[in-house]
C-alpha cells in the first residue's frame, strides 16, 4: 500500500567529509517533527552517515562531486532516505554489501557500512552504475 507524502526535503552537497556531520545533523532535524524515540533518531543518524561517508570516501575518492540526500516522510510515519551520488560506481553490489568486504587498502575501513544501514533501516536497497553513480535508499518506519 502506498502512503501518503505528508513532507520531502532534498539537501545537495560537495563531497567535503566536514559535510558528513552537516547532512546527518539536518536530516535528523528533519525527522525530528514526526516525534521519533531517540534510539529511533540516532538509528537514522548513523545510517546516514554510513551512506554520506561512502559516496566521498568510495564514489569520489578524492575527487569533488555532489552528494544528494533526499529525504521523505509519509503518513503512516515511514521514512525514505535517499543518498546518491555521481562518482565512480559499484562494480559487485551484492558482494559490497557483505559485511567486511572492502575495497580500501589503507586498513582504516571495516567494511561495515552497509551492514550498518541494513541494519539500522527496515529495508535498503542499492543501485548503481560503474562509472556512473550509486543511490542507496533507506526506509524506516517509527513507532
Ligand atoms: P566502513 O564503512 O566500515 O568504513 P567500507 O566503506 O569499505 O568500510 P561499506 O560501507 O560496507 O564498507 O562499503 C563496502 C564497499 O562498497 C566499499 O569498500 C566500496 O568498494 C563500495 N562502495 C560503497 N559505497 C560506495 C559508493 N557510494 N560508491 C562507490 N563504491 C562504494
Ligand atoms: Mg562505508
Amino acid at each position: 500500500m502506498k502512503h501518503k507524502l505528508i513532507n520531502e526535503m532534498k539537501l545537495v552537497f560537495l563531497s567535503d567529509s566536514r559535510n558528513e556531520s552537516f547532512a546527518r545533523s539536518a536530516v535528523t532535524a528533519f525527522v525530528s517533527q514526526l516525534d521519533p524515540h531517540t534510539g529511533e533518531l540516532a538509528d537514522i543518524r548513523t545510517a546516514v552517515s554510513e551512506a554520506v561517508t561512502n559516496c566521498i570516501i568510495h564514489g569520489y575518492r578524492g575527487t569533488v562531486g555532489r552528494v544528494t540526500v533526499d529525504t521523505k516522510l509519509y503518513a503512516d510515519r515511514s521514512v525514505r532516505i535517499r543518498v546518491s551520488d555521481k562518482g565512480r560506481g559499484i562494480e559487485d553490489i551484492e558482494k559490497a554489501k557483505e559485511p567486511l568486504f572492502t575495497t580500501d587498502d589503507s586498513g582504516e575501513r571495516g567494511g561495515m557500512g552497509f551492514a550498518i544501514m541494513e541494519t539500522f533501516s527496515d529495508r535498503m536497497t542499492v543501485a548503481s552504475r560503474l562509472g556512473h553513480g550509486t543511490t542507496v535508499t533507506m526506509y524506516k518506519r517509527l513507532q
